[in-house]
């Protein structure tokens, strides 16, 4: 029985989470980190604990998707405490995600900014759309509800990194945020990466591919956190054997 401690446990995919943990076969959940104290009851074999260091040592793996401070004393504490982790927090600023390389020296981490199926496929799937449409304008469009904090979306920043891989751009030269006023025409480089805010959006994904005559539209659309929650407790079995490392979703799927 695998044991997973999990970071973040009382927010919207945290939640769902531990409903999923108690479905599923040969893993449970053996801990859980708070700030202050859980609003909700939990079954009393579970640690809750305020306290880092006991809640790495109760569990084989963590889960976390929280914020990115919490994920960066998570990951300084992993540092001091090695444990897989498989991460899903979005919107690390580049401190964190060197910390995240930093600590996958000394054990296995994945971190994906989608912990779903189909987004990993997009993803295979817009690398190869962009290194093949040569010359077709890429625009990425993400949705999601009102309360995501970060923008755009860590998938959107995922998707366009692939798309810009493929040409071999650098995304941090070639992505517009935002397009205002009198700004001139497209230039033939950029990407844009667009995000959208409203109601109960779980997360929309368009890739969009335009030349003159025809475009393509590549789309995900996630109707329910469970595919997050769920995705993420595959990747933990998958984790928790594996040596050192950095790895993404696609490792763990094999797509
Ligand atoms: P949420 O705001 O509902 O939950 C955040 C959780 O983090 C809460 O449990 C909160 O108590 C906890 N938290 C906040 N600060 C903390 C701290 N300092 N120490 C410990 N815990 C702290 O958010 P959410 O919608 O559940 O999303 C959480 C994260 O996961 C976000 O970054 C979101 O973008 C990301 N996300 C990732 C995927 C994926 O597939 N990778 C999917 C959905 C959401």
């Amino acid at each position: 029985m695998v044991k997973v401690g999990v970071f973040g446990a009382s927010g919207r995919v945290g939640k769902l989470l531990l409903e999923d943990l108690k479905n599923t076969q040969d893993i449970s959940l053996s801990s859980v980190f708070v700030r202050n104290t859980l609003d909700f009851s939990i079954d009393p074999s579970v640690l809750v604990t305020t306290d880092i260091k006991s809640f790495l040592h109760a569990c084989d793996v963590v889960i976390d998707f929280s914020l990115p401070e919490a994920c960066e004393t998570l990951l300084e504490a992993a540092i001091a405490t090695p444990k897989p982790l498989v991460i899903g927090t979005t919107g690390l600023n580049i401190h964190q995600l060197n910390l995240l390389k930093q600590a996958s020296e000394n054990m296995p981490i994945l971190y994906a900014t989608n912990m779903s199926l189909g987004v990993a496929l997009l993803n295979k799937l817009v690398y190869q759309a962009s290194a093949a449409l040569e010359g077709f304008d890429i625009e990425i469009v993400e949705m999601h509800h009102r309360h995501k904090k970060d923008a755009p979306s860590g998938t959107a920043l995922t998707l366009a990194h692939s798309a810009a891989k493929a040409r071999d751009l650098d995304l941090d030269r070639v992505r517009v945020s935002g397009r205002d006023g009198n700004i001139g025409a497209r230039s033939k480089d950029e990407i844009a990466v667009m995000a959208l805010r409203g109601g109960d959006i779980v997360g929309r994904h368009t890739v969009g591919f335009y030349n003159d005559g025809e475009f393509i539209e590549l789309n995900h659309t996630a109707t329910s956190r469970n595919t997050f929650s769920k995705g993420a407790i595959r990747a933990a079995k998958w984790l928790v054997d594996k040596e050192a490392d950095l790895y993404s979703i696609s490792d763990c799927l094999e797509i």
